[in-house]
Order: structure tokens, then C-alpha cells, then sequence
């Protein structure tokens, strides 16, 4: 029952408002564009990534750096035994080799505090500096992969010179000339100059085909073969009795070391911290942000949230009856005002086919809801009744930015009892416009929207 409850509070799939795009959110899942005035869920916002960095250190990382990093992070590594991060220690050592040398030095290695796996048990030598120049393990195939990256740039920008050659082809423009009426007489230099041009793509000397054979010359094809290594199943399924479980490694170890994959623990490579994105969200229509975090990595504010949740009332059920075929009940639900104005809400009847699981009554009133205050003290206010002159047969209670209210709800069918509602508020736009009487004139623009929300209240006893 417990474990049931936090999801239910915090991501209730029993309402769920319908998107422009028909797909049903929660209204933490969606977002608000403020300017089309419509519900935009994660499918009808483009994402766009705005800054990397390490989840570690939290340092920015710059697009083009994190590329030519793979998008690893130089300074941080993960253990590569238990996935913990590793900790740089420093020791001072006395070098045995050398005799003269009576200055002890200073040297560093890489130790998981978690399981004590370090450096030096598989035999990295220690580093002089903390910020350590930590050999990189060398990639199997990475000529190859290399080799393939070339040619396919290669290609891409073969195909990018043949595009812009095609759109401005002489051979056309001569055309487009001639149906014109201009005649090469009237414009003697322009038709010399496009047939020059034309003499010189026809003889097939262009920038891409001067460069392409001597680039391209060392590259080796793939070549299709059935020789293939035999499959060693033995190692797989019929392990001896006396393997040493303690130095094989984990699916889990060699999945973080894909390149390699080692089956032996002393094969195990610290493994570079992979670096995360902030992205931002952009209304697919109309290109405005819906959503743009703060660059800084360690802020985890907003720049622009327009999340539906901060100006949207959310809807919500206070509690559910046992559902009876045929039996109708006052099903309570609250209204809550996440915006700082008052809101005027309606909600009203959005069933249009026969075969909905159930008949509902809507209350046929204009809800007022009083904006939101964080100062506010709750128990303070008990005049909220007498302020909004509530009929008490539909609002159940009021307090602070929420309100109670009652649908009344008869279940027709046996399996979901589902049914859709509309809900349509006043939204006020505060949007910041340049005026002549002042640079930074404050104007509020109210607009009526309308959303539909599905309430699912779950299986109907039979
Ligand atoms: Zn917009
Ligand atoms: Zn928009
Ligand atoms: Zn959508
Ligand atoms: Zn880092
Ligand atoms: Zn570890």
C-alpha cells in the first residue's frame, strides 16, 4: 500500500489531459506553450542539446571539446569493478632503483574507496601529477573505425559540392535565359560567362573529382566471408568446477568496457566518466522555448519552464467509492491554482459516444480560485467561504489556491470506469512589451483555453 502511494500523489495516471498531438500525460509530463496556447507533450517539443558536462567534477565542457573527448570526461573515472567513482591518492614513495636520489617523491594512483580496487592492481604505473596523464587503452579496431570515419566525411562533403553544383547548373540558366526572350545578343558577357562554366563541368573537371582518388586510394572495402571463428560454447555453458569466480568478470564490468570486454577481473580498465547533457525543449510550432536550463552545471534551475504543472490548475481525485454497475455517487475531486492570479474555471461534459463506461453530471458553475500564495497562512483563512459564496452542494471545501468539488458519476459497464471531461479556465499572459511611455511595460493579456482530461477511476465491481 505504501509503495502505491508515492506515485499516486506525485504521478497520478487516474487524470490524464489530452495533448494537440491525442496522447494522454500527466500534467508533470507535459509542458505549456505559452504563445500557441496548447499542450505540448515530451513528442511535440524538439530537444536540443544546450551545454555537457560531468556529473562528477561539474565542469562545463564545450560542444567541440566533449566531441573530440568521445564525451568523457578527462579527469574522472569510474571503478571499473563496482562502478563507484575512483579517487586520486596520493602516497610518498623512495625510489630503490636510484640510491643518490635521497629526495622521497610524491606519486599518485587511482583507488575506489568503495571496493579497494586501485591502479596498480593491474599494473598502471603511478603518475607524478594529481591531474594524472592516465594512459588511455588503445581501442581495438580503432584504425579501421577511423579510417571509415574519413571516408565517410568524405562522402558527405562530396555529396554537399554535387548538391550546390546541381542548383546552380548552367545548362538551365542558359534555358531559363532563352524562354525569357534573352537572347545571347542581348547579353552577350552572362551567356559567355555560363558557358564556360558549362564547358568545364562537361569535361568533368571539378573541385570533388580532383580530390577524391588520391584520398581515397588506401581505403580498403569490406569484404564479405564465411570463415568465421568457431563459437567456444564450453566456455560458456560448461564452466570447470575449480574457476575462480573472483577474478572473472561480471556481465556487468565487461558491458562498461564495450570496446573490450575483458573476462578477467586483471583486464579491467578505469573506465572515463561518460558526460551528461541539459537540453532544452522547443515548441515544434511555433520554435519558442518551453523549457532552457541554466548553463551553469551545478544549477539546477530554469532559465524558461513553461511545464504545464506551473500554470495549468491541476485536477485531481480526492478519493474513490467502491464502483457499482448502475449505482451513482458523488465522486469528489479538488482544483488546484499553480498561477498567481485568480483563475475562473468550467468544467464540462466532453462524453460524445454511447459506449462511454460511464453517465456523469458536471456541476454548471464558474469555479473561482484564488491565486496562489506562498506567504499565506492556511489555517488563518476562513473567510475563503464567505468570499466565494459557495453552493455547498458542488464545492465540497475550499482552501488557499485549491477547492473541492463534486461530479456525480454513474458506471454503465463492468472493466475501466473512464470518462472524459473538458475543462476550460481564463489564463493570463504576462507578456513584457516595449512601449513608448516606458521600456519595460508590463501588460497582461487574458485568453480562455480549453483542455480535455481523461479521469480513470479503475475497475467497476461486479
Ligand atoms: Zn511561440
Ligand atoms: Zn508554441
Ligand atoms: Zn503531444
Ligand atoms: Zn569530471
Ligand atoms: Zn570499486
Amino acid at each position: 500500500m505504501n509503495n502505491s502511494l508515492i506515485p499516486e500523489v506525485l504521478e497520478s495516471k487516474r487524470v490524464a489531459y489530452e495533448c494537440t498531438c491525442g496522447s494522454l500525460q500527466s500534467i508533470h509530463r507535459i509542458y505549456f506553450c505559452r504563445h500557441c496556447h496548447q499542450l505540448r507533450c515530451r513528442d511535440c517539443v524538439s530537444h536540443e542539446v544546450d551545454s555537457q558536462y560531468c556529473q562528477h567534477c561539474l565542469e562545463y565542457i564545450p560542444s567541440i571539446d566533449a566531441k573530440l573527448k568521445k564525451n568523457k570526461c578527462a579527469s574522472c573515472f569510474q571503478c571499473p569493478s563496482c562502478m563507484h567513482t575512483l579517487t586520486t591518492r596520493a602516497i610518498i614513495t623512495q625510489s630503490p632503483t636510484d640510491s643518490t636520489q635521497t629526495q622521497p617523491k610524491k606519486v599518485f594512483f587511482l583507488i575506489c574507496y568503495y571496493c579497494r580496487w586501485s591502479s596498480r592492481d593491474i599494473g598502471i604505473p603511478d603518475q607524478t601529477v594529481a591531474s594524472g596523464n592516465w594512459p588511455e587503452l588503445e581501442t581495438p579496431n580503432a584504425k579501421r573505425l577511423d579510417a571509415l570515419f574519413d571516408r565517410y566525411r568524405l562522402l558527405a562533403q562530396r555529396e554537399k559540392l554535387d548538391k550546390e553544383k546541381k542548383r546552380i547548373s548552367p545548362r538551365s540558366a542558359i534555358i531559363l535565359l532563352d524562354k525569357y526572350g534573352i537572347t545571347p545578343s542581348l547579353s552577350p558577357k552572362v551567356t559567355a560567362t555560363l558557358r564556360a562554366k558549362m564547358a568545364k563541368s562537361s569535361s568533368g573537371f571539378s573541385l570533388s573529382d580532383l580530390k577524391s582518388p588520391t584520398e581515397m586510394n588506401d581505403f580498403e572495402t569490406s569484404v564479405a566471408t564465411d570463415q568465421i571463428e568457431a563459437l567456444d560454447i564450453n566456455a560458456y555453458y560448461n564452466t570447470p568446477q575449480d574457476m575462480a569466480l573472483g577474478e572473472t568478470s561480471t556481465l556487468n564490468q565487461r558491458l562498461m568496457q564495450v570496446e573490450t570486454q575483458p573476462d578477467h577481473t586483471s583486464s579491467l580498465y578505469p573506465v572515463s566518466q561518460m558526460l551528461l547533457v541539459k537540453h532544452s525543449l522547443r515548441c515544434k510550432t511555433c520554435d519558442h522555448n518551453l523549457s532552457k536550463p541554466e548553463y551553469n552545471p551545478s544549477s539546477i534551475k530554469f532559465k524558461i519552464q513553461l511545464s504545464a504543472y506551473y500554470h495549468i490548475p491541476e485536477l485531481r481525485i480526492k478519493s474513490i467509492p467502491t464502483l457499482k454497475i448502475g449505482q451513482e455517487f458523488r465522486l469528489e475531486m479538488t482544483l488546484q491554482n499553480p498561477t498567481p492570479y485568480a483563475l475562473h474555471v468550467t468544467i464540462f461534459d466532453l462524453s460524445e459516444s454511447s459506449d462511454e463506461s460511464a453517465a456523469i453530471k458536471v456541476p454548471q458553475l464558474v469555479m473561482g480560485l484564488a491565486p496562489k500564495d506562498d506567504t499565506a497562512d492556511l489555517d488563518i483563512d476562513k473567510n475563503f467561504q464567505s468570499q466565494f459564496n459557495d453552493d455547498n452542494n458542488f464545492i465540497s471545501f475550499r482552501k488557499g489556491n485549491k477547492l473541492g468539488f463534486y461530479i456525480n458519476v454513474c458506471p454503465l459497464k463492468t472493466g475501466e470506469c473512464r470518462f472524459r471531461i473538458g475543462m476550460k479556465h481564463d489564463f493570463v499572459n504576462t507578456v513584457i512589451q516595449s512601449t513608448r511611455e516606458g521600456p519595460n511595460d508590463r501588460q497582461s493579456q487574458i485568453s480562455w483555453i480549453t483542455h480535455k482530461i481523461w479521469i480513470n477511476l479503475g475497475d467497476v465491481c461486479d
